[in-house]
């Protein structure tokens, strides 16, 4: 349930609202917007008197939510949910550019492709540590080495990092991390994201391979709900009978979260094509749809990349893609 209150409404007015609606035993969330306060209950709304709560002078209006998702949902935060770490922000006009390796491999390789993407004005670097393989006989990743190659990478220059966790025993590992990514095959990881639920971190959270945007939101209500509201949610393509690409980027999925929800809108277009020349009609492609960010993978040598080198761009080709990522964004503002 939402209650939009009048403009005007004093602080003490506004707390004396959230206490009583506190002691109904509710969740209480206020979202002091640009135009009005929004209040969102969560809980059993049924133990408050609607017809009350609507009468009261400073309140304007008090909607029940249908949707599922609650704290994920426009209608209790109406301005976007904009999410910062040292050196990039996200959402509300924001754009993050987050770039590198499918796999930290090692540590000339980390570094070159940061200090590349970095100098084509990408503001978080990606490398994934523990890697979610369909094969177990594949490169798993490097583990906690290969994060703390990428912490490395993040000192030397000053880009913050962005790394997928597999499983909560990996946690404690994650200290220097600024953004926790959740995989496409962790989506539904339920334990996984009530814990991410208690940490002060963002969380990345890619669509899973077949999962509708009704469950990815849900996925990041189980995060919202420990406490955790800085959710970054990611289009990563899903299955469909096509073949010749390695998903079907669900493009509309820009636009229909944005909607839906104040949350942060990210687009890959590495994961979602599998070829590296897609990479750059797809990327132009979200952006023009609105969204708030694009994770590419960079390769300094992607004929000879552990994992992930079909998609990967090389630096050269991804400071193109860049440029034109930069240029259209000045179109469309
Ligand atoms: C990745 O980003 O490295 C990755 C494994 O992506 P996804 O979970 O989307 O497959
Ligand atoms: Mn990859």
């Amino acid at each position: 349930m939402i209650a939009v209150l009048k403009q005007g409404v004093s602080q003490a007015q506004l707390d004396h609202l959230k206490d009583w609606l506190s002691s109904r035993g509710l969740d209480v969330h206020i979202s002091n917007g640009q135009y009005q306060t929004v209040i969102g209950l969560i809980g059993d709304t049924s133990r408050v008197d609607i017809d009350l709560l609507q009468g009261l002078d400073i309140v304007e209006s008090v909607t029940r939510i249908i949707e599922p998702f609650k704290s994920a949902n426009r209608k209790f935060h109406p301005d976007d949910t904009i999410i910062e770490v040292p050196g990039a922000t996200i959402g509300g006009g924001h754009f993050a550019l987050i770039a590198g390796p499918c796999s930290v491999e090692s540590a000339e390789q980390i570094t070159a492709v940061a200090q590349a993407v970095k100098a084509s004005g990408a503001s978080i670097l990606r490398g994934g540590a523990f890697k979610p393989r369909t094969s177990p006989y594949d490169f798993q990743g490097l583990g906690v080495d290969g994060l703390e190659l990428l912490a490395h990478a993040k000192e030397s220059t000053g880009l913050p990092i962005i790394t997928e966790i597999m499983n909560l025993s990996q946690l404690p590992y994650f200290e220097n991390v600024d953004i926790i990514q959740v995989g496409a095959r962790n989506m539904q990881n339920f334990d996984l994201l009530k814990e991410l639920g208690h940490t002060g971190k963002p969380v990345l959270l890619k669509r899973g391979l077949a999962n509708t945007m009704k469950e990815l939101l849900m996925s990041a209500e189980y995060i919202m709900s420990g406490g955790n509201e800085q959710v970054i949610l990611c289009e990563r393509g899903i299955r469909t009978f096509e073949t010749y690409t390695r998903n079907t980027l669900d493009l509309s999925a820009v636009p229909m979260l944005k909607e839906l929800s104040h949350l942060p809108v990210v687009v890959d277009p590495s994961h979602a094509t599998g070829l590296a020349r897609l990479v750059e009609p797809m990327a132009l492609a979200a952006v023009a749809a609105g969204a708030d960010g694009l994770m590419i993978e960079v390769h300094n040598d992607p004929a000879h990349a552990l994992c992930d080198g079909p998609q990967s761009l090389t630096p050269e080709q991804f400071d193109r893609v860049a440029g034109k990522v930069f240029k259209l964004r000045e179109v469309l503002a």
